[in-house]
């Protein structure tokens, strides 16, 4: 079934909720709270809902749908008359390949899944070639479990520092996909971690005044998130569900 606009309304509203909850509970300010929504499931034409909702920061985990989303989008975005809360940014939220870093640098999409120096490098030479700067996050492997994607929690300060030296690469924070359990102790447990790390590196100087940032938390885990210190929400079914 087609997600209606009211439906988006009423979700945002029990998720902004629930955020604020988990900002009471940890004393945090929930306009330190970010969400991107995660477009995935969705069809184009409710991309406007989203925006009308307020939400401006877009996410895609496949980088086909990204480029044909933010295609349709700049179509749909010089007719609209509505102004907007703020200029609509693409997030590539799912693992990407090498060959694929030029789309994502002509997009001017944020890479929520660095993972490895060698895709850092390939960003960070097609953002000089097109002088342009491109934002990226180091992706952590913060669980237990052998998942496929982030750099082991051991490598990941060495890493960073790496991809903080790179040209045209702006390493904005760090993300982390929580354990695909789901259970809430190792969720908790994962994204402590992470936070933890941040702090370390920030306390290292790691990628300086830009370096502020921690993805994670998703429809099924952001009010642990936001209690760890999550700033950034990639969240897709809660939102069109
Ligand atoms: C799909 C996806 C999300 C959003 O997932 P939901 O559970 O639908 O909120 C967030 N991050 C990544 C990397 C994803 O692929």
């Amino acid at each position: 079934m087609a997600v209606t606009r009211k439906r988006i309304e009423k979700n945002l509203q029990t998720i902004r909720e629930r955020i604020a909850e988990a900002c009471e509970k940890t004393r945090r300010d929930p306009e330190e709270v970010r969400i991107v929504a995660v477009t995935k499931s969705i069809e184009s034409e409710a991309i406007r809902y989203v925006l009308d909702a307020g939400l401006v920061e877009l996410g895609e985990s496949r980088i086909q749908q990204l480029t044909a989303r933010a295609e349709e989008l700049g179509t749909y975005l010089q007719r609209r008359r509505q102004p907007l809360d703020g200029e609509v940014r693409w997030h590539m939220v799912g693992h990407l390949q090498r060959n694929k870093a030029k789309a994502v640098v002509d997009l001017g999409a944020t890479v929520h899944s660095v993972d490895s120096l060698r895709l850092a490098e390939e960003l960070s030479a097609r953002a000089v070639t097109q002088e342009r700067t491109v934002e990226v996050y180091l992706q952590v492997n913060c669980s237990q479990e052998d998942q496929k994607y982030g750099v082991a929690v051991g490598a990941s300060v060495h890493l960073a520092e790496m991809l903080a030296s790179l040209p045209n690469l702006s390493l904005v924070g760090l993300m982390t996909m929580g354990p695909l359990s789901q259970d809430p102790d190792a969720t908790r447990h994962a994204f402590i971690r992470l936070r933890e790390l941040f702090e370390e590196m920030r306390k290292e100087k790691i990628g300086g005044e830009s370096f502020r940032k921690l993805s994670m938390g998703m429809s099924g885990d952001y009010p642990l998130a936001v209690e760890a210190g999550a700033t950034v929400l990639r969240i897709g079914s809660a939102l069109f569900e």
